[in-house]
């Protein structure tokens, strides 16, 4: 798994960033904080951070969702892209792993917008469905377990309003998706794929952005 976007060379790849990242001064010191983290690969990259931050404002989104948060890189990032009144609702299994974000959160002066609910996804999901917010949500970002990321897309889906957006993370596997699958997450990825390719509730594109980054726009 790489945390940057597949196929640029070192020196192409520190032009991109000296010529377009833009991060706030916590952004910064989360990725530090993270990357003697022994799972420091699961962070999104800046320059995906920053993309998905464009993609709020453009949806002008207020209602977000987040499956997967780790230490809260892309929690932060959409957070900060948010208007005042915006939420994340962001939903991961592990204490562990999120506590190292919240300070940073706080110090931005987004944590009151980033709303950490520790339980399995899908269950933080259902009961969003079953207390009626279908058609309430504008964004999501779905990056947590891979053999779950149909059922989440299926739930990110209902849960989003017509025009909205769902991002979804490391679609290419860093390349394994092309070759046969020899894992359970490879396959599901693979499967995943082809799904969305014929889902004609949405419109779609598939970018070689970090780890391959799926957008599902909800028709
Ligand atoms: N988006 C994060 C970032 O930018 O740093 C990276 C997320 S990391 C790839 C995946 C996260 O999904 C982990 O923090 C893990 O604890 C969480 N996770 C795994 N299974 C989950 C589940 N069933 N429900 C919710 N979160 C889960
Ligand atoms: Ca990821």
């Amino acid at each position: 798994m790489s945390n940057r976007s597949l196929n640029l060379d070192d020196t192409l790849y520190g032009y991109l960033l000296s010529h377009s990242l833009r991060e706030h001064p916590e952004q910064v010191a989360l990725r530090e904080a993270t990357r003697s983290h022994p799972r420091a690969g699961m962070q999104i990259s800046p320059e995906q951070g920053q993309f998905m931050a464009l993609l709020v404002k453009l949806l002008g989104a207020r209602h977000t969702l987040e499956i997967g948060v780790f230490t809260g890189y892309s929690a932060l990032s959409v957070a900060l892209a948010l208007p005042a009144e915006g939420r994340i609702l962001a939903c991961d299994i592990s204490e562990e792993f999120t506590r190292i974000g919240r300070p940073y959160w706080e110090r931005a002066g987004v944590a009151r917008k980033i709303d950490l609910r520790l339980a399995p996804a899908l269950q933080t999901l259902d009961a969003e469905l079953a207390a009626g917010a279908a058609g309430r949500y504008d964004f999501a970002f779905i990056d947590a377990d891979k053999t779950g990321y149909a059922a989440y897309y299926e739930r990110c889906l209902r849960l989003l309003r017509q025009g909205g957006l769902i991002a979804i993370d490391n679609v290419l596997w860093s390349g394994v998706v092309a070759q046969p699958a020899r894992d359970d997450d490879t396959r599901a990825l693979q499967v995943f794929n082809e799904r969305l390719h014929g889902d004609e509730r949405i419109d779609l594109s598939m970018l070689p952005v970090g780890d391959g980054l799926t957008l599902a726009r909800k028709r």
